[in-house]
């Protein structure tokens, strides 16, 4: 093959992916004089943020007392002792000016009466360590995530940031351990490119695809931790996958949390609120893993609804026309739509469903991209951050609370641009890239490109999400997760005899999903692998073989890295930071987690 020609483009950041967390990111970055650049595979606007429901978490107390201590409680026991603390601690601090910046930049929430942002009720939010549920999620309506993405675009807009639209980014540029940019496809005209950048920062979002049933959009797909992991670096805690408890039955739409925030409660087919058995306190507002979990009990006890007894309702018809048509607008026309229910009137069916990625791209609190050796457990990468669902900070640990993405996305997209303003000095000089820089990526598009095997793209992956949605489900055990890393390793194989239809350049979907299908395998094998190898249960891992948390063993992140050319998959763990970011607060030690 000749070598490829490539269109070369200089900047101080490059943030690949244009949702929630590479919006703030980018016109963070460009604020504080940088010169940025934003590639992005959709129109920023369709990222999945946009989807986001239920709200944005901050203790801002509104509707009753709350305090940031209580929301990082919260949060450390909703990781399961697996969130690192400092971290925790920055991002439960930074929610209260996120949340009134957001406010600033226009975001239409929904107002009390007497004007300030309304806050409603969220499962694990709860006041004074644990005692009872708190008034937590800011909330536009249902709508929150349209409201934050449309708003921080604007101000992308305002500021001025350079977009690459409908750009595909490829793979990172790496050079001696540090990353030097990345090399993309423009989807528009079918030309390459290469991205030289002082700082390169991931904000790909999650790899919801790698289900079969699951809430994220079709292009959630893992591009940028597979880029990560293409690069030689490992990825973390990737065996925590979080099931929502609300998926609609059969078509795994969601229902916000804000719907039993509002006063829904979940029934079984007697009838019975089954919640208070599980957690007597918190009840339908436990954590979403606690929840996912007691109805796949009672679905396999034989209490599940419908006529194959195979899910649950969600109540929400007692709540009034009023209250769903203000707070509830868009899962009641959700519900309507993709189950035929009229919510005002009758149950929801619904059924828990693949929703987010604790795990990702191992970063301390600033967005920096760790790379760990024994001796240096947070060693950082040089040029490369990650912010978003893409990055395992982690604040989440082994278990996320809702609104605690948005948070996320928000505060350490912000924090990764000030974190470039204290590295990069505007407009420095770039070294040459290295010889060949950016042609393994073109040589595999190419080869992708013209592959005639036997198998579609569309058969693959529905192999890979099948084999995920059995094997590495809410409950595990070691037959299932090692005959999930029997399959998944198999189906990443069949790869060899893909085939695709269109050979051009241009606008070649095809290509493009063939392109996410590697990557959402790379993400499935760590995701695999990880969970086989750890033996205990934690948040969202609950191995029926080991069912309980083990943290004199187990309280370390996993690291996962695949090797590229085999598929390979080596595991090895790094400490959970035990300390806290400052004095104002002490370390919260592991306690049993009840609700
Ligand atoms: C239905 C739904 C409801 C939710 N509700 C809430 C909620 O109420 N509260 C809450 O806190 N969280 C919620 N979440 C979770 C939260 O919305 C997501 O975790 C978050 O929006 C992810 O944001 P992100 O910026 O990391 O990525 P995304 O918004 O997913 O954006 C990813 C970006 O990366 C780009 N990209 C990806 N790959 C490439 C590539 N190869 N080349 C170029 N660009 C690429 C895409 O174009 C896109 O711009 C919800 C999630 C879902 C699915």
């Amino acid at each position: 093959m000749a070598s490829p020609v490539f269109i070369d483009h200089d900047y101080d950041v490059v943030v690949v992916g244009a949702g929630g967390a590479g919006l703030r990111a980018t016109f963070g970055a460009v604020a504080e004089g940088l010169k940025t650049a934003c590639l992005t595979k959709v129109f920023p606007t369709r990222s999945h943020t946009v989807a986001a429901q239920g709200g944005v978490g901050a203790a801002l107390g509104n509707m009753a007392e709350d305090k940031w201590e209580w929301h990082m409680y919260d949060t450390v026991k909703g990781s399961d002792w697996l969130g690192d603390q400092d971290a925790i601690e920055y991002m439960c601090r930074e929610a209260i000016p996120a949340v009134q910046e957001l406010e600033h930049f226009g975001v239409p929430f929904s107002r009390t009466d007497d004007g300030k942002i309304y806050q409603r009720p969220f499962g694990g939010h709860m006041r004074n360590f644990g005692e009872a549920p708190v008034q937590r999620a800011c909330a536009a309506a249902d709508r929150t995530g349209h409201a934050i993405l449309h708003t921080l675009y604007q101000q992308s807009l305002k500021y001025k940031a350079k977009f690459f639209i409908e750009f595909f980014t490829l793979d990172l540029i790496m050079e001696d351990g540090a990353c030097r940019g990345v090399v993309a496809w423009n989807l528009d005209d079918g030309t390459l490119h290469r991205f030289r950048a002082h700082q390169t920062i991931m904000a790909t979002g999650g790899y919801g695809r790698a289900y079969f049933s699951c809430t994220s959009a079709h292009t959630c797909t893992g591009d940028g931790n597979a880029m990560v992991a293409r690069a030689g670096l490992p990825l973390q805690d990737m065996e925590f996958v979080q099931f929502h408890p609300t998926g609609i039955y059969g078509a795994g739409c969601l229902i916000t949390e804000g719907a039993r925030g509002e006063g829904g409660y979940l029934t079984n087919s007697e009838g019975e609120r089954f919640m208070e058995r599980y957690a007597p306190n918190a009840k339908d507002l436990a954590s979403r893993d606690v929840v996912s979990r007691a109805m796949t009990m009672e679905i396999r006890e034989g209490r599940g609804v419908g006529k194959d007894n195979d899910h649950i309702y969600l109540h929400l018809e007692h709540l009034g026309g009023d209250v769903l048509h203000k707070r509830l607008p868009g899962i009641t026309e959700t519900a309507r739509v993709f189950s035929g229910v009229d919510a005002t009137k009758d149950p929801i069916p619904v059924l828990p469903t693949v929703h987010y990625n604790m795990g990702g791209i191992p970063t301390n609190y600033m967005g920096e991209v760790i790379n760990p050796t024994a001796d240096d457990p947070d060693r950082i990468v040089p040029g490369l951050m990650a912010v978003g669902e893409c990055a395992s900070v982690s604040v989440h640990g082994a278990n996320r609370l809702g609104t605690n993405s948005l948070l996320d996305l928000v505060v350490f997209g912000r924090a990764a641009a000030k974190r470039c303003a204290q590295t990069i000095t505007p407009d420095t000089t770039h070294a040459p890239l290295p010889a060949g820089a950016g042609e393994a990526a073109v040589a595999n598009l190419e080869w992708l490109r013209n592959a005639k095997g036997p198998r579609a793209t569309s058969e693959i992956r529905l192999d890979l999400q099948k084999a995920m949605q059995t094997e590495a489900a809410v409950f595990r055990t070691a037959e299932s997760l090692s005959e999930g890393v029997k399959r998944v390793d198999a189906i990443a194989e069949t790869v060899a005899d893909i085939k695709l239809a269109d050979r051009s350049l241009v606008f070649n979907t095809d290509l493009v999903e063939a392109l996410e299908l590697q990557n959402l395998l790379a993400c499935a094998k760590a995701t695999v692998h990880s969970a086989e190898a750890r033996t205990e249960s934690r948040g969202a891992h609950a191995r029926e073989d080991y069912p309980d948390r083990d943290d004199q063993t187990w309280m370390k992140h996993s690291l996962a890295w695949v090797e590229p050319e085999t598929g390979a998959v080596t595991l090895d763990y790094r400490p959970v930071h035990t300390y806290t970011l400052t004095k104002d607060i002490e370390y919260i030690a592991p306690q049993k987690r009840v609700y």
